[in-house]
């Protein structure tokens, strides 16, 4: 893929000599659902029962949730870091009305990771469903209602200028990165079972289908009383988390990655990062850090206008794969 912030005059390439223009690049075109598809699950931290549909969408529509419990059937809220309510323990989106959706992330992640632009996300309850903790659930009924390629094409958000958000052992930065999206997350727990862990990615299907989808969300057992004091985790079980103890995993089947928990931070953060409402072109580094140090960075990189660009994407044209996943190598133009 190639990035370019203003569109060039031959957008299917430039004639050589007298040959036949040959087209070596296309736009990348945004991407919706062919069918809507459902499913049904608890709420992580809410523990209500929840119905979610996923509906396809017009082009330049983006993620909108749509709570159909409230108003009528009519409130709606769309996936913009603007719409960050609470971080604590899962990213809520809030309209002005305090109408909220809770845990967007992983939803939102396999969004991302699936290259998928606009969806309308419906909703019979306050949360997306948990499902197993992971984003694996989500990627199948993507790939069960298929992918539409739209008549738009899609924009990235550039990084210019590295940004960072210190909050004490905490970190997050973006920084200027050359080919989409590339995330660094680090971890370090007190509990030996989780310890010092890092992973590196960079972002596309294949890669987020296989290395990243399956992470699921963890928690110390020590932690779960006072987060169901605060009203969290009520929902949260051994079917869609994993909960550790020390040195021990509690869950029988064990762990999915030798390092599956920072790989679920890495999702985390795709989710977080999705709310900018595009890609974006930039590498990501975590330490340690939660969904609202990536928030907190989002607003701080969205408040420096000199920091960012909106690009066109381009791909090879040779490069176009046969599956919905269209993809070339990627350049800076
Ligand atoms: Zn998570």
């Amino acid at each position: 893929m190639t990035f370019d912030s203003s569109t060039p005059p031959a957008a299917y390439g430039t004639p050589v000599g007298n040959a036949t223009p040959v087209e070596t690049r296309r736009p990348v075109f945004q991407k919706t659902l062919k069918t809507s598809i459902g499913c049904t699950g608890i709420g992580l931290h809410s523990g209500v029962r929840v119905a979610m549909k996923l509906h396809p969408a017009a082009p330049n529509t983006g993620i909108i949730f749509k709570r159909i419990d409230l108003i009528g059937g009519g409130a709606t809220i769309k996936a913009s870091w603007e719409h960050v309510a609470d971080s604590r323990m899962c990213t809520v989106l809030a309209d002005r009305n305090g109408i909220s959706v809770a845990t967007v992330e992983h939803l939102m992640s396999a969004f991302y990771g699936m290259e998928i632009d606009n969806v309308i996300v419906e909703l019979n309850g306050p949360e997306v469903p948990a499902m197993d903790g992971s984003a694996e659930p989500f990627i199948f009924l993507i790939e069960c209602a298929g992918v539409l390629e739209q008549d738009i094409p899609r924009r990235a958000l550039r990084i210019l200028k590295p940004h960072a958000h210190n909050n004490g052992a905490k970190s997050v930065a973006l920084s200027p990165w050359h080919e989409g999206l590339r995330v660094d997350f680090h971890i370090d727990f007190h509990a030996s079972a989780i310890g010092r862990q890092h992973c590196s990615f960079t972002v596309d299907p294949d890669t987020f289908r296989d290395e990243l989808s399956r992470a699921r969300t963890f928690g110390l057992l020590s932690d779960v009383t006072a987060l169901r004091e605060a009203g969290l985790a009520r929902g949260g079980s051994l079917t869609n988390a994993i909960v550790v103890d020390g040195d021990r995993v509690l869950n029988d089947e064990g762990l999915r990655h030798d390092n599956e928990f920072v790989r679920h931070k890495a999702l985390d953060a795709i989710g977080d990062l999705y709310l900018a409402g595009h890609p974006i072109i930039a590498h990501f580094t975590g330490r340690c850090s939660s969904h609202a140090d990536t928030a907190r960075l989002m607003r701080q990189v969205y408040a420096d206008r000199s920091c960012w660009e909106m690009v066109d994407i381009w791909q090879d044209v040779q490069a176009v794969a046969p599956w919905m996943n269209v993809r070339g190598r990627a350049a800076v133009a």
